[in-house]
């Protein structure tokens, strides 16, 4: 038996374990496991039992299991399109009888597997049209004869970790496994009475049941308690930040009747029920003397900056200047429109200043002059608006929009814009549903807006196969040769910037060149200087297609536009596609998503299927939410909490449980001084998430 030698503690890095290293920390990162507290902290998110290993003959279709044998064969396949590799081999069990096994976009597996390997796959086997059975994307284990010196799980249990490529869950069991004695120095944040009020066990055991379970109650036992700890620590964070920002004054903006119903006639459009029912919640909150602190929460092209706007015009009446940042110059630019149109009309002494770093520094100082002196009334703006040396002089409402976008600090430096404490509203067009609202902005009170403008109509969303492609493409030209325009979203390639702007590129230059030739096609991405001007060209109709990598996702308005076609959709959560869909359909004309998909695998085609049903963003997010234990194709911390705790929200009096506790501490130990541990987690948890 191999003596591991365990350097240092938990908080050292992963590379400081025997066989990570530096490549395999990198990855590890993606996920959020950068120390040995983070490997050991984070549990598989579920578990696969095959049981003991059977033979080709006894398999039947459907049945999970485990097949021992030898490698026949195994190559590497190209498919027709050039995204999908597929690594195809054949394994022979001792009986002489063959399964064909299948991996798509695993290309490391024909680096780890040889002819001749004997080898363990688990997974479920299909009949093919052969009759042959075949395993698609089986765990598999070289059987090399030292099995006894790594933990062989094949046959057993099988964990399931969150991964990123190059990540398999074997080989972050067996990191975990050599990390393990060290669970026994991880220091409980939970307090002991609240471990026995809730019968949750300790957090050494914890990790030890939840990595290596000997029955699924183990395994439900050991989430359980991680659950519960991880929003115990958010929880208890909420509740200092709560209290820090009711500890603090702000100028109160009494509501006036007149004011509201001068926006309303400006509007032009009547305000939806759930419209009116937020601009009641923030016009309250704005009343008081502590700092209004409240999330808006609005699916796309729900009206949410109209919500902005009425709260802008009533402090603007009792003598407040208002910022907006937003996370692009495009959308900061759309929304000087928007705030200018909706505002400008009813209220013509309400000046609306534009500040971004693209701005000639004459502008710049313009702007900020007529800021710092009061007398423009909204600066609406990017990054740029929390520059060292922008002030407002009476700032009382900071605005920021698609708060995710934004850090902590960002936030925080906005709001020391002014001289006191401006109330503070965010925007999110991420929909969520109200218990994961609460346990991931606990701090905000939170406005959702669930209804949409009347009149907008679904956007016709299909899951096209790619051998159809043609069709998608059909279909944009239609539109097109009806006045109206398109866009062509490229897979979002996480490795880096650079990557996905080399694959846009050359998809643009293949689309203008091969398929849409006849048509005006630009393309737009993150890195690009010129992103203005192109969609500025994009919005006066000059560009027909526009070809974009994820950048288009904020709120860009282009009524124009009417189709929304989507490369690699399986790579993009959920709630993006839905964000991406929602660029579409805001004109008169009837719009379609059509989503491209290259992974042929059940898992996949499930999900984009709920986008093509559901075209509601709040039931969507529940749905991503339910299948979020498919994991591996999801990504991990989508919402900076993690699926064991995002699960345990399901149950809903949980989170009202972990509120209280968390408040009964902040009551009887207001500095935490008996309760260090926890203390420590929140400092941790304070300085690196974005979640405040
Ligand atoms: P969000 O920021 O929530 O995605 P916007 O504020 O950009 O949505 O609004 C989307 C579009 O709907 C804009 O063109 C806006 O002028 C329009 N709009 C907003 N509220 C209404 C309403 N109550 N009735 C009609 N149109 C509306
Ligand atoms: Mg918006």
């Amino acid at each position: 038996m191999a003596i591991v030698v365990l350097p240092r503690g938990l908080d050292a890095p992963v590379d400081q374990l025997p066989e990570i290293g530096s490549k395999y920390s990198k990855l590890l990162a993606k996920v959020g496991v950068k120390t040995i507290r983070d490997l050991l902290l984070t549990l598989p998110f579920g578990w696969e039992t095959y049981g003991d290993p059977v033979t080709v003959a006894n398999l039947t279709p459907g049945m999970q299991a485990t097949v021992v044998g030898t490698v026949a064969s195994i190559h590497v396949k190209v498919t027709k399109y050039k995204k999908l590799r597929l690594t195809e081999a054949m394994i022979r069990d001792d009986d002489g009888a063959g399964l064909r096994v299948a991996w798509f976009n695993n290309p490391w597996v024909v680096k780890r597997l040889a002819r001749g390997d004997r080898v363990a796959v688990a997974g479920v086997p299909k009949s093919t049209y052969g009759g042959m059975f075949e395993m698609q994307n089986p765990h598999y284990e070289r059987l090399d004869g030292n099995e006894a010196v790594q933990p062989t799980r094949i046959g057993g249990m099988m964990p399931k970790y969150h991964l990123v490529e190059g990540l398999s869950s074997r080989r972050v069991a067996r990191w975990v496994e050599s990390a393990l004695p060290l669970a026994e120095q991880l220091e409980d944040i939970i307090p002991e009475d609240v471990r026995e009020r809730h019968h949750l066990i300790d957090v050494a055991d914890a990790v030890r049941r939840g990595h290596k379970p000997e029955t699924d109650r183990d395994f439900d036992e050991a989430r359980r308690r991680m659950a519960f700890a991880e929003l115990f620590e958010l929880q208890a964070a909420f509740a200092i930040m709560r209290a820090n920002i009711a500890a603090e004054p702000a100028t109160p903006i009494p509501y006036r009747q007149d004011v509201g119903d001068a926006f309303k006639a400006g509007l032009g459009f009547e305000l939806t029920e759930a419209q009116r029912k937020a601009t009641r919640d923030a016009f309250r909150d704005m009343q008081k003397a502590v700092p209004m602190n409240r999330l808006l929460n609005g699916d796309v092209g729900s009206g949410k900056t109209a919500v902005a706007a009425a709260c802008v015009a009533m402090a603007h009446a009792s003598g407040m200047q208002a910022v907006v940042m937003a996370p692009t110059e495009i959308l900061a630019r759309q929304h000087l429109r928007r705030f200018r149109a909706y505002l400008e009309h009813s209220f013509p002494d309400l000046t609306v200043e534009l500040l971004v770093s693209s701005q000639s520094a004459p502008e710049r100082r313009r702007v900020r002059m007529s800021a710092a002196s009061a007398h423009c009334a909204l600066v609406v703006g990017t990054h740029a608006l929390i520059e060292d040396d922008v002030e407002l002089a009476n700032l009382g409402l900071a605005v920021v929009d698609e708060q995710h976008r934004f850090g902590t600090r960002q936030r925080e430096l906005l709001r020391a814009k002014g001289r006191g404490r401006p109330h503070f509203l965010a925007m999110t067009a991420t929909p969520i549903p109200r218990t994961l609202a609460l346990a991931v902005y606990g701090e905000m009170a939170v406005s959702v807006i669930d209804q949409m403008p009347p009149g907008r109509k679904s956007v016709a969303t299909e899951v096209v196969d790619p051998d159809h492609r043609d069709r998608a493409y059909d279909l944009v030209r239609r539109e097109v040769a009806a006045g109206r325009q398109a866009f062509v979203i490229c897979p979002l390639i996480e490795k880096s910037e650079t990557l996905a702007v080399r694959s846009a590129t050359a998809e643009t230059e293949r689309l203008r060149q091969e398929v849409f030739t006849d048509l005006k096609l630009d393309l737009i991405h993150g890195k690009l200087k010129e992103k203005e001007e192109v969609m500025r060209r994009f919005v006066a109709g000059e560009i027909q297609v526009l070809v974009a990598t994820a950048v288009v996702e904020v709120g860009v308005d282009v009524p124009n536009a009417s189709v929304m076609m989507i490369e690699g959709a399986e790579r993009f959560g959920l709630a993006q596609l839905h964000q991406f869909r929602g660029r579409v359909g805001r004109g008169a004309a009837q719009s379609y998503c059509l989503l491209l998909s290259d992974d042929p695998s059940d898992a996949a085609r499930e999900r984009l299927a709920l986008v093509a049903r559901i075209q509601n963003g709040f039931e969507l997010a529940s749905e991503d939410m339910r299948i979020r234990g498919m994991g591996e194709l999801m990504g991990p911390r989508q919402h900076g909490i993690s699926d064991v705790a995002m699960e345990a929200l399901e149950q809903p009096e949980l989170l009202s449980e972990v509120r209280q506790e968390a408040e009964r501490i902040l009551e009887s130990d207001p500095s935490f001084a008996n309760h260090a541990v926890l203390k420590a987690a929140i400092a941790r948890r304070l300085e690196l998430t974005s979640i405040s």
